[in-house]
């Protein structure tokens, strides 16, 4: 989960996702409506009899938050909250299919942005073309995934490289609350996915720079210097009733622009 604002909960139960799925939190600052539903959401985990540890990264202060809230109301857990400081740039999360790392953004108070990044593959793929022609076993499957040829029943060999392929690597970057940075290009460069907040439009761009945030057209300008394949606009100030307005002016800059729903899920491809 990446930041948990007020009515966190009620929106995991609206769209039915389980809390026990839910293993890691990553909180990019302070500022309420970015982790207000966390205390909320550690209790209810308690009251379900949650074991599994639940690791939590976000900025130092949120720890004195967190130990303060559950001192204040006397709650011991039933399960390890492991909370992980974000202290510089540096990958925080690793298993063996995925890294997460987080960088600075520039925002009024600590902020961190977070890229969510597949290892590089070393199983490879096999086509579906000669998946359906040659229809081979599960065992000539798991070798050819790993570099063997292929045996047809005529005779003729086809060789690893012309009937697999690797697959690619998604990433995926989670841009909240910042300016317009072009210092974050290189901590972004190529993403599948980019998140960038996009709080106002173009008439308002002044305003945008005073609050430390950033307008539609200027998340699609990092969009487009970083070469990201699709950018996902949001953190909509209540002002814009109609945002197509903000997906215009993002379009403009980077046709690949859409706004985030509520409720929607996206595919990083
Ligand atoms: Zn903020």
């Amino acid at each position: 989960m990446i930041d948990c604002g007020e009515g966190t909960q009620m929106q995991m139960q609206r769209y039915k996702f389980s809390y026990r799925k839910l293993s890691h939190v990553f909180i990019s600052h302070l500022h309420g409506d970015h982790y207000l539903g966390l205390m909320g959401m550690i209790s209810t985990f308690n009251l379900f009899n949650r074991k599994d540890p639940l690791y939590v990264f976000g900025p130092e202060a949120l720890k004195d938050v967190l130990d303060l809230h559950l001192k204040v109301s006397d709650v011991h857990l039933n399960y390890d909250l492991i909370f992980y400081p974000l202290l510089k740039k540096e990958v925080i999360y690793e298993d063996e299919k995925l890294t997460v790392s987080c960088f600075p953004l520039k925002h009024r108070i600590p902020t961190w942005g977070f890229l969510f990044k597949e290892k590089e593959n070393s199983e490879r793929n096999l086509n579906k073309e000669f998946i359906e022609k040659f229809r081979p076993g599960i065992e000539q499957i798991h070798k050819i995934k790993y570099g063997a040829d292929f045996q047809a029943q005529e005779g003729a060999i086809l060789k690893n490289e012309d009937i697999t392929y690797f697959p690619k690597s998604l990433s995926y970057a989670y841009c909240c609350d910042t300016l317009y940075d072009e210092e974050l290009i290189p901590e972004i460069r190529g993403v599948d996915l980019l998140y960038h907040e996009a709080t106002f439009g173009n008439k308002n761009e002044a305003i945008a720079g005073n609050k430390f945030h950033s307008t539609a057209a200027q998340a699609a300008t990092l969009a487009a210097k970083a070469g990201a394949g699709k950018l996902l606009l949001g953190h909509f100030s209540a002002r814009y009733i109609d945002r197509e307005e903000l997906l215009d002016e993002a379009r403009y800059v980077f046709p690949n622009s859409e706004l985030s729903k509520e409720g929607e899920t996206y595919t990083i491809v």
